[in-house]
């Protein structure tokens, strides 16, 4: 059991204040995801989390426990580092049995514990290698086994797949997630790879400048992003945005902008006249001869299973993921349709969701 729980946590480095006030809890088994932009304050929650940091205000408790004060060591977590931190000079059997050598375990028991979390990586054919006849992949398994034999109560990652090409990228978030699913060990992961976020995470933490922007599912944050930042941050393609304003058309509420009339949910508590900013994601909106939005075709970029239209609107480029057998003349008008209920729609003032 190891629950980790944040509260009215803030940092700061001398006289300057980087985070305040975070509080959210991690429950047992849980993998959260700390996603944000460089510079947001991921990294320093997660190094006051392992004790690396000291804590400048609020209390941190891993299982129940305030660890403020608690050294590193004994505050039962394993961290797995960026540049995973290997010993270049040790073979990988020796670099995953070096803390279990450190704290004088019995050898059999070392064997044992290495060899298990050898064979759950599948890294037994490597164990007599050194890290640097080992694939990039290969250490980043190395570097979590030696998380694994701590058997620690909590694993902290932080950015663990950056220095991986794309490809083995891919692979890596697939195994760090199915280890996950079977060891059930509680995760708190650094991330500004939204797609890591999305793929791997029970629970996304969205930060921005040292501040919590939204927390919740993968989808909650899709699906119903909180604000216009997080909408912007969450999804493949980037957002459209169109700034309008509130007007009452049949049938429900509808936002006028320089592109067309944009029909919003009936369900929406937005008054006429309140000036507001329409989010639409490239996936959700359709060429629609019938439809209200228009804007001039540039460029098609195909991407293999579909493709991209780039347009000009009258707020810059608008986006849409179109059908690749589909051809459009470069500077003819195209109309687009969205359904109601997928227009993400913030108030222009303060960027939060309607
Ligand atoms: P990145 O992805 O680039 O690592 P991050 O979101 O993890 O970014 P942090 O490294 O946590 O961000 O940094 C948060 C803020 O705190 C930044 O503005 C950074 O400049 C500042 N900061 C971090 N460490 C220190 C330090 N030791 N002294 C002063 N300021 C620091």
């Amino acid at each position: 059991m190891a629950t980790v729980e944040y509260k009215s946590i803030g940092k700061s480095f001398g006289a300057f204040n980087i985070m305040r006030d975070i509080s959210f809890q991690i429950a047992d088994r849980q993998f959260v995801v700390l996603l944000g932009p460089s510079g947001c304050g991921k990294t320093t929650l997660l190094r006051m989390t392992a004790g690396l940091e000291s804590v400048s205000e609020g209390d941190l408790m891993i299982s129940g426990r305030r660890v403020n004060d608690v050294h590193p060591r004994d505050r039962d977590i394993a961290m797995v580092f960026q540049n995973y931190a290997l010993y270049p000079t040790m073979k990988v059997y020796e670099n995953i049995a070096f803390s279990l050598e450190v704290a004088k375990r019995p050898a059999a028991e070392i064997k044992q514990r290495v060899e298990r979390a050898a064979e759950i990586l599948n890294l037994t054919p490597y164990l007599q290698r050194y890290p640097k006849e080992l694939s990039g992949g290969q250490r980043q398994r190395v570097a979590m086994g030696r998380a694994m034999v701590r058997e620690a109560a909590v694993f902290l990652f932080d950015e663990p797949l950056s220095n991986l090409d794309a490809k083995l990228r891919a692979h890596m978030r697939t195994e760090i997630r199915q280890l996950h699913n079977r060891l059930g060990t509680t995760t708190i992961y650094v991330t500004h790879d939204q797609i890591e976020a999305m793929t791997m995470a029970d629970t996304i933490v969205v930060m921005r400048a040292g501040k919590i922007e939204q927390i919740g599912s993968p989808d909650d944050v899709y699906d119903r992003p909180a604000s216009k930042y997080v909408a912007d941050f969450i999804g493949g393609s980037a957002i459209n945005f169109l700034s309008g304003v509130v007007v009452a058309d049949q049938g429900g509420p509808a936002a006028d902008t320089k592109a067309g009339r944009i029909k919003l949910d009936p369900a929406l508590t937005a008054r006429p006249g309140q000036r507001v900013i329409c989010g639409l994601r490239p996936t959700d909106v359709t060429v629609d001869p019938e439809g209200l939005i228009a804007a001039r075709s540039m460029l098609v970029e195909r991407m293999g299973h579909d493709a991209q239209l780039c347009c000009e609107g009258p707020e810059g480029q608008f986006l849409a993921i179109i059908d690749k057998a589909a051809r459009f003349e470069a500077g003819a008008e195209v109309r687009f349709a969205i359904a109601p209920e997928k227009v993400h729609v913030f108030d222009a003032e303060s960027e939060s969701r309607l």
